[in-house]
């Protein structure tokens, strides 16, 4: 049986980070607007967002080596380590205005501070650091950071990672105490349900299967219950497309001018999980690695203190791999269906460039705990096999659409919103920097979709976040006020700041 509902002024898809994030900042916005969310799982935050399906990583470019590279001068280039910063920050303002409105309440229980590290081995790669080092350390944003090669001061730092270590290469690290370890999922949980006290119509277990167009220019999507089967029709004069790897099968099925020329290209995860006690005392800190030649910017090792459900666990990883599922309890044949008649030549010429990266993912997956084991090893040096336990991750779906720069068919690792010309819809596409920027990137969604309402709304959003238009790097003054709210908000220690 179907049936057409009510209009609503938004429909959000997918009960993720990203609708969570959109959501809250609505409500805020105009309070009087209705919202419905339809989520195809029993729960919020139980793909991607999920704390076990991703790092944690407070992503602010204090340790990720792979947004900061070397020019052909031999200068570092920090441009876009200074813009992720600059965008986490925006994420924490907003977490503490909702903290300090008591909208949300206990924010130990979604991100700790936790101090962030690179490291690295061998000369050439210790010169990079240094330089890295140079080039951040001179810019307020990265006040704090601190360098050392020498072995006693790391074995201080890091004293897992450096016991056992016999090799001569010369090993360098970078320390920063103001990063932090989010827990995405149950940041997710609490936004929808800060929602439902907002009377946000939130259906669990609702997969929509199709959006179209109504004659006066909203949208109207068919939504089936999973249990029952029974089918309804709703309408919306705004959709919001936050399906994680689902939100591309859905797009295409809008038929909108901006959703032609645009594929999608799955990369698996899988960590590695410490839960013994002796082990796990023996590290506290996030310490990245450099990626191996010919691997994505994704698989990036790195070993973590992570903080879940009040407990210390160590995760290693994320090794790449491929499955053509674009969810994690998606379909095997979601890549297969993903390939249009609009964007079967851009399917086909990444096909053909990343023939490499699908050799390499394909290897991955085919690696044995064992063969996993060594490469932790290269972190850990006496790690043991009974300690270590393989988890899945989430999946990413990285972007793949044609660009003046990488010509047709070229593989994106960033984050893409597509939104139509009138506003009426907007997709989020792609994985990266992900979570930690979903409040930039919401906001992104707001000031294409409601241009005319940005005016009446501006005020608002600086009052949630004060350096909204601005940029902290160039305010001094600012960046220390947020810095002291924002550790005060989120870190409920005085002193103590998550990040200064
Ligand atoms: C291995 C890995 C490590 C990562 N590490 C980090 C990190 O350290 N830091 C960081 O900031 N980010 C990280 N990310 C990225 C981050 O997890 C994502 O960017 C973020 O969680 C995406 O949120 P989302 O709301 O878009 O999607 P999701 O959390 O995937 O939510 C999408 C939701 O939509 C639902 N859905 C899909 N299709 C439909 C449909 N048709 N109908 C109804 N519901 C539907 C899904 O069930 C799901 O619940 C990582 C990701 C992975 C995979």
């Amino acid at each position: 049986m179907s049936s057409i509902q009510k209009t609503t002024d938004v429909i959000l898809i997918g009960a993720g980070i990203m609708s969570a994030t959109l959501g809250t900042l609505l409500k805020e916005l105009v309070p009087e607007w209705n919202i419905k969310v339809f989520e195809k799982l029993e729960k919020a935050g139980e793909e991607s967002s999920n704390e076990w399906n991703n790092a944690g990583t407070g992503h602010a470019a204090l340790c990720e080596l792979n947004y900061t590279v070397e020019k052909p001068d031999g200068s570092i280039d920090i441009s876009k380590a200074i813009k992720i910063n600059e965008q986490f920050q925006v994420s924490t303002q907003f977490w503490s205005y909702l903290v300090n409105s008591k909208l949300i309440n206990n924010p130990q229980e979604f991100i700790m501070p936790l101090p962030h590290m690179s490291m690295v081995q061998g000369e050439e790669n210790v010169t990079f650091l240094k330089k890295r080092f140079k080039a951040l350390s001179n810019n307020p944003l990265f006040k704090g950071m601190e360098f050392s090669n020498d072995p006693a001061k790391l074995v201080e730092w890091i004293p897992l990672i450096m016991e056992g270590r016999t090799s001569n290469e010369p090993i360098a690290a970078t320390k920063i105490d103001s990063g932090t370890d989010v827990n995405f999922g149950a940041l997710t949980r609490m936004l929808f349900d800060h929602l439902q006290t907002k009377n946000v119509d939130i259906k669990y277990n609702h997969s929509v299967e199709n959006i179209k167009r109504t004659s006066d220019g909203s949208w109207e999507l068919k939504v089936r219950n999973v249990f029952s089967g029974s089918v309804k029709h709703h309408r919306a004069k705004f959709v919001f497309i936050g399906g994680g790897g689902g939100s591309l099968h859905l797009l295409q099925k809008t038929g909108i001018p901006e959703s032609k020329h645009i594929g999608g290209f799955p990369v698996s995860g899988i960590f590695m999980v410490c839960n013994n006690p002796e082990v796990v005392a023996q590290h506290h800190a996030k310490v990245y690695g450099k990626a191996k030649v010919g691997a994505p910017p994704m698989s990036v090792p790195h070993l973590d203190t992570r903080f879940i459900e009040n407990k210390k666990s160590l995760l290693f990883g994320p090794f790449a791999g491929f499955s053509p599922k674009f969810l994690k309890t998606g379909s095997m044949f979601d890549l297969v269906t993903s390939v249009k008649p609009s964007n079967v030549l851009t399917m086909l010429a990444a096909g053909a460039k990343e023939m490499s990266l699908t050799k390499y993912l394909i290897q991955q997956v085919m690696l044995s705990k064992e063969q996993r084991m060594e490469e932790l090893r290269e972190f850990i040096p006496n790690a043991k096999s009974e300690d270590w336990d393989l988890v899945v991750a989430g999946q990413r779906v990285q972007v793949i659409k044609d660009t003046e720069a990488g010509g047709k068919g070229t593989l994106q690792f960033g984050t893409e919103v597509i939104t139509a010309a009138d506003g009426s819809i907007a997709a989020l596409l792609g994985a990266s920097p992900g979570a930690s920027t979903a409040v930039h990137v919401m906001l992104e969604v707001i000031k294409k979709c409601f241009p005319q309402e940005m005016q009446e709304w501006e005020p608002k959003i600086k009052e949630m976040i004060p350096s909204y238009g601005l940029s902290l790097m160039e305010n001094p003054a600012l960046l220390q006020k947020v810095h002291t709210s924002t550790a005060q908000a989120l870190c409920q220690r005085k002193n103590e700041p998550v990040y200064s």
